[in-house]
């Protein structure tokens, strides 16, 4: 099960978002896309799931171009995840996660034993049967990502899509979520804010800059203090996680008149390797 973007490029509204984004997401690895606000994740993240066409390049879904396949194929294939939020209808939590159920129907079909035994493994998956019958709507933050991420195993597909799946929880919650998805073993590519919790779980990591990709590789090698520098013009101090020897990143404050530029008068945007960009 892999995920490979090759030369992709989107246009949105006649202007150029992301361009010439290559990557590959190899069986089960969970992989990071992380930028500034702006720089084209999400745009990515559509386009993988179909919302946008690709102006260039191809989603290649191991080794298949994902435009080939129909919707409810595709379906079956890659599951999405995205920022929490209300359902405009007053499904139950069980009703919620039964729609994942939907790309292996036929319409109007009635819920099949089958399905009523994937909707219960994928809620126990994510430790959330006491919740079955509650309103999705009164849940909290935390909890609704938990059952939008049982929707997508009761999709069963073994590609996955975040983005920015723990946005507005807090620290517990956020780990909860990304210790779930990592449990899942399947191929995931998401994109994350919080820089030290996607070097906790990523094997590779993805830095874009104004739509392209400035790093990547393990987090180690990507999470520099240049590299950020470069991405999003922040100066952090980088330290080792004492237990998981992942970098851990520290933000420094921006002195007062040094108009936005870090503390220390470290030149802004010095590449880390060459940036086609610039
Ligand atoms: P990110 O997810 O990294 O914050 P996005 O992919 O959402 O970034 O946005 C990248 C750029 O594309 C931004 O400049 C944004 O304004 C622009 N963009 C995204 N969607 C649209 C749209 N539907 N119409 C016009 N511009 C868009
Ligand atoms: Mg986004």
């Amino acid at each position: 099960m892999s995920l490979h973007l090759d030369d992709l490029s989107v246009d949105i509204a006649g202007r150029r978002i992301v361009s010439g984004i290559g990557l590959t997401v190899g069986d089960g690895e969970f992989a990071g896309l992380v930028g500034p606000n702006g720089s084209g994740k999400s745009t990515i993240l559509k386009t993988i799931y179909r919302v946008h066409r690709p102006a260039t390049g191809r989603v290649l879904l191991d080794g298949t171009d994902l435009l080939g396949l129909g919707h409810k194929e595709a379906a079956r294939r890659l599951a999405v995840v995205t920022q929490e939020s209300a359902s405009e209808f007053d499904f139950t939590v069980r009703e919620m996660v039964m729609i994942g159920r939907t790309p292996h129907k036929r319409s109007f079909e009635r819920d099949t034993s089958t399905d009523h035994a994937v909707v219960d493994h994928a809620m126990e998956r994510v430790g959330c049967q006491r919740l079955a019958s509650r309103r999705f709507n009164t849940l909290s933050g935390g909890e609704k990502q938990l059952i939008l991420i049982a929707r997508a195993l009761a999709q069963q597909a073994d590609h996955l899509i975040l983005d920015e799946p723990t946005n507005h929880l807090d620290i517990h919650n956020q780990v909860e979520i990304l210790e779930v998805v990592t449990g899942l073993g399947v191929t995931v590519l998401a994109a994350l804010h919080d820089l030290s919790l996607a070097a906790l779980f990523c094997s590779a990591i993805h830095v874009l800059r104004a739509g392209r990709i400035v790093a990547a590789g393990s987090p180690a090698d990507v999470l520099t203090p240049e590299t950020i520098l470069h991405a999003y013009g922040a100066d952090v101090l980088v330290i080792e996680h004492p237990d998981t020897g992942t970098p851990h990143l520290i933000p420094r404050r921006i002195q007062p008149g040094t108009d936005g530029h870090p503390v220390g008068g470290i030149a802004p945007a010095q590449p880390a390797r060459p940036d086609p960009a610039s």
